[in-house]
């Protein structure tokens, strides 16, 4: 499941101007599901790069197939019931354009 935007949808509108990838698990309140952002880090540097499920994940642009994309944000989230789910989003470093993707664990 994936969605191709304009403009980014997860991280925050001046994450341009963050360290590449600040780990921000928790600040919301709530459950401390890991959660990061930044101006990105290629998904093979990831911190969360060693978890199975990231592994597996698509890290193409979604709108023009570059493999030059950053990870600007990445959501890990597992509830009862409804399962674990990684929520990417993804900029292309070719076309500018933002992939937000999820993923069932
Ligand atoms: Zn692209």
């Amino acid at each position: 499941m994936f969605q191709v935007y304009d403009a980014p949808q997860l991280a925050p509108a001046n994450y341009a101007k963050m360290e590449p990838c600040v780990d921000i698990s928790g600040q919301g309140g709530g459950l401390a599901f890991p959660k990061y952002t930044g101006s990105g880090v290629p998904v093979a540097a990831h911190p969360f790069q060693p978890q199975e499920v990231f592994r597996n994940t698509n890290s193409r642009c979604r709108a023009c197939g570059s493999k030059h994309t950053l990870c600007i944000y990445l959501y890990y989230t597992a509830d009862v019931g409804t399962g674990k789910d990684l929520t990417l989003e993804l900029k292309c470093q070719d076309c500018g354009k933002y992939t937000v993707e999820t993923y069932m664990d």
